[in-house]
């Protein structure tokens, strides 16, 4: 259970400063925008967002998903960081390939965002996703620990990306690598992870005190000044196969994104 979903909104107290203020601002846990971006081309549809959890129901938002945890002050220190995720997800099929010549594309690089601010606003969307209460992000729980530490990381003028909350990122094509599902807590090689879905570009945020190791330590944010991704030619088919799964039973979303599914898994 998330603890602090008791107390924040009911003292008014605001989830990052902590500070009581008269009135908590709603803030997106994914930004609009970024939602927007996985929408179906040619259609005015709500996006459709899928949850991990096939026993949850599948959510339409037209205006994104908002929870009342922080006071407007934090809110506002969030734009840097969301304006890079943004960029990154609008952008991510124009990265330059970076790394030895004849060799498969290991990775695309993004002069134009800065890695330290692009880390920031992954952390802040995983704070976010630790504070609301919505049920599309009830998998993100960092604990007390984490919890007090991240905050203070994002408290101060400090650069995250060289904390302990190290991150990679994955770009991958196809229709199946646009949808939105909700974030999830894994282990790769015994370390834990949250994985989060934004449209064509996944992301896994360190949660733990192991370090990463060879090639996890090697692609994650920070080895270069400007943001880097991980290049995946296609979703992994296991991978593709939850995306299904998610979906099975809930028409008509079923129908739209299984036939698009197909078609993206030949891409
Ligand atoms: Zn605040």
């Amino acid at each position: 259970m998330k603890d602090i979903d008791a107390t924040v909104g009911q003292k008014n107290e605001c989830g990052l400063c902590r500070e009581s203020v008269p009135k908590l601002v709603k803030s997106h846990v994914i930004p609009k925008s970024i939602m927007m971006l996985g929408r179906p081309k040619d259609t005015s549809e709500p996006m459709v967002l899928i949850p991990s959890n096939a026993k949850k129901r599948v959510l339409r938002s037209q205006a994104g998903i908002y929870s009342s945890i922080v006071c407007s002050a934090c809110e506002a220190s969030f734009q840097a960081g969301d304006d890079a995720l943004l960029a990154l997800c609008r952008t991510w099929e124009q990265g330059q390939p970076y790394g030895p010549a004849n060799e498969p594309v290991l990775c695309k690089v993004y002069p134009e965002i800065s890695s330290s601010t692009l880390h920031r606003g992954l952390l802040t969307t995983l704070f976010r996703a630790h504070l609301s209460p919505h049920p599309m992000f009830e998998n993100v729980d960092l604990g007390a620990e984490h919890e007090a530490s991240v905050r203070k990381l994002l408290l101060s003028d400090q650069p995250t990306e060289a904390s302990s909350y190290r991150a990679v990122m994955r770009t991958a094509p196809g229709l199946a690598a646009g949808t939105i599902m909700s974030p999830m807590r894994e282990r790769w090689d015994g370390v834990n992870v949250y994985r989060f879905y934004f449209p064509h570009i996944s992301t896994f945020i360190k949660v733990d005190k192991k370090p990463f190791d060879g090639a996890w330590q090697a692609g994650a944010l920070g080895a270069l000044s400007c943001a880097h991704a991980m290049v995946e030619e296609r979703l992994h088919d296991r991978e593709i196969a939850r995306i299904k799964r998610a979906m099975i039973g809930r028409e008509p979303e079923v129908e739209r994104f299984g036939g698009r599914d197909a078609g993206a898994s030949t891409n």
